[in-house]
């Protein structure tokens, strides 16, 4: 199943993302990106015809592998024909935490060759869960990966960087050329981890640090200042206070704080609010 993975008679649903990998050594590559060691269990999202899941078989994973198109359940059966797999015809989106955990033993690494328009949906649907996760592998549209890697002050640099790299850092594996891809897509690719840091950051609300990061990106021209007067009912000698505790300059814009600097500040909202 070197080319063609699936029948000549297959038709790919473009909707769903269906590009799907074949080079066996880019395949391996993916799975050595993600640290697959003997005996990880994986959660790959978006089986396809089954090339990735067989090359994490072949690493030594343990697969439960979800994928939505109900057709290509037969085409995995036969490329993957004697492999330990467990395949899930599901939405790993619409599913609850509690489904998840009954299907799959935790910790759990996660390895996804995504359709692009779920991307951030799926990426925070694991960050934000209660789920053991302990990375994330994603192949995903060089552009949004530019832009969770990108640093403060950029204008890559928004709400979704913020909000990933709260949970984890983000590293950079590989790009592909979008023709390794059948069919290929209009656009290269580029793989990237996602590493879950065990409470790097310590924020203590974190509804109080999404609205911040909110506030901040959705007027992001407007003075740090601004976006917390109009955002938290903060007054000009409150915000003050937290700059002077900050060390922040007044007339700073939010899309210049770092992570660290976004967690302190909303701890900063945070005591203020309370007190
Ligand atoms: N993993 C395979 C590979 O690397 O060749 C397939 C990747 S292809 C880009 C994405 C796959 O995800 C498609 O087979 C598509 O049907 C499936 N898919 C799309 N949305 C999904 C969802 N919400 N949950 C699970 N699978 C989904």
């Amino acid at each position: 199943m070197e080319n063609r993975p699936v029948p000549e008679d297959f038709r790919f649903n473009k909707a769903l993302g269906q590009n799907f990998l074949t080079d066996k050594n880019l395949l391996a590559s993916v799975c050595k990106d993600a640290g697959i060691e003997k005996g990880d269990t994986v959660v790959e999202i978006g089986t396809g015809a089954g090339t990735l899941t067989k090359a994490l078989c072949e690493a030594g994973a343990k697969v439960f592998t979800f994928e939505v198109d109900r057709r290509l359940e037969e085409i995995v059966k036969k490329n993957l024909d004697g492999m330990d797999y467990t395949m899930i015809i599901g939405d790993v989106l619409r599913m609850s935490d509690e489904e998840i955990k009954k299907i799959v033993p935790e910790p759990f690494k996660v390895v996804a060759n995504l359709p692009y328009y779920i991307t951030t949906p799926l990426i925070m649907r694991f960050l934000e869960s209660e789920l053991d996760y302990i990375s994330l592998t994603i192949t995903i549209q060089k552009e949004v990966a530019e832009r969770l890697l990108s640093e403060a002050g950029t204008p890559d640099y928004g709400a979704v960087t913020v909000a990933v790299r709260s949970y984890c850092d983000v590293v950079l594996n590989r790009t592909i050329d979008r023709r390794m891809f059948f069919p290929s897509p209009k656009v290269d690719s580029t793989v990237i981890t996602l590493k879950k840091h065990e409470n790097k950051y310590k924020i203590q609300d974190r509804k109080l640090f999404r609205n911040l990061v909110k506030c901040v990106f959705s007027a992001r021209r407007k003075t740090l200042e601004n976006n917390l007067k109009s955002g938290f009912s903060l007054k000009k000698e409150q915000c003050e206070i937290l700059f002077n505790r900050l060390n922040l300059p007044p007339m700073i814009r939010g899309e210049k704080l770092s992570v660290e600097q976004f967690k302190s500040l909303a701890d900063g909202i945070a005591e203020t609010l309370n007190s």
